[in-house]
């Protein structure tokens, strides 16, 4: 670390410790690059705070890679619960310069590049690579703001399991790959309608 008696001074600032912000941060420690990853919350916190209680990946254990891992296969149609993806991810992190509950407030041009801001300080960085998930942010149809109070409504990074719906029908309107997941969870408790154009 290097302070230029203001800020700490890091080749490289990686916002996120999700797989994409790893995988960067892996590389990076590859080549010998100085660099340090800023996360707001713990390593692989979407797959901690934003999937519900039963989620598994739509994709099996031998599509799932990272650098310099791979899950074993098991029997080709396993698919890892949110657990194994979190100790994946934090498998990965080991050894790599991943500062967890060091939320990034703002990038700013300055200095010699970017000026950092986290809560922890000011970071002056000659670049940074944003990597904090393009997922994150439910994406609403206009037409819910239309149902009555009466009807909840929920989405998928709030959602944790059925027993916290209210008694009676649940609509889920989802995507291709989530509408099925997410009705199976649903279904067991309920009686259940799954809608939604197609996408992935
Ligand atoms: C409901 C759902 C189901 C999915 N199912 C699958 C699946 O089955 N298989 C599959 O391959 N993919 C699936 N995906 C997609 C997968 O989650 C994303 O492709 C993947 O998480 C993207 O990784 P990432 O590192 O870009 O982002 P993320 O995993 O979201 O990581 C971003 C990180 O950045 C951090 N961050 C954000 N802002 C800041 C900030 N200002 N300062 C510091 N840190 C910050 C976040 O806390 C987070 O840890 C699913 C996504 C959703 C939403």
């Amino acid at each position: 670390m290097r302070t230029n008696g203001m800020a700490e001074q890091i080749d490289v600032v990686v916002v996120g410790a999700g797989q994409a912000g790893l995988a960067v941060s892996y590389y990076l420690q590859a080549f010998g690059v100085e660099h340090a990853v800023l996360e707001r919350g713990r390593i692989g916190e979407s797959w901690r705070s934003a999937r519900w209680d039963s989620f598994t990946l739509v994709t099996p254990n031998w599509m799932t890679r990272l650098p310099g891992y791979r899950m074993a296969a098991g029997t080709g149609g396993d698919f890892p619960p949110r657990g194994d993806v979190v100790a994946m991810l934090e498998r990965l992190a080991g050894g790599l310069p991943v500062r967890e509950r060091t939320e990034v407030t703002s990038v700013a041009a300055g200095g010699h590049g970017y000026l950092v801001t986290t809560a922890m300080g000011t970071i002056a960085a000659r670049a940074v690579v944003v990597a904090g998930g393009g997922q994150r942010r439910p994406v609403i149809p206009p037409l819910a703001a239309g149902l009555p109070a009466a009807v909840v409504q929920s989405d998928a990074s709030r959602y944790r399991s059925p027993d916290a719906l209210p008694a009676g029908a649940v609509l889920v309107v989802a995507s291709n790959t989530s509408r099925p997941r997410r009705a199976r969870v649903g279904g067991r408790a309920r009686r259940l309608r799954p809608a939604g154009r197609g996408g992935g």
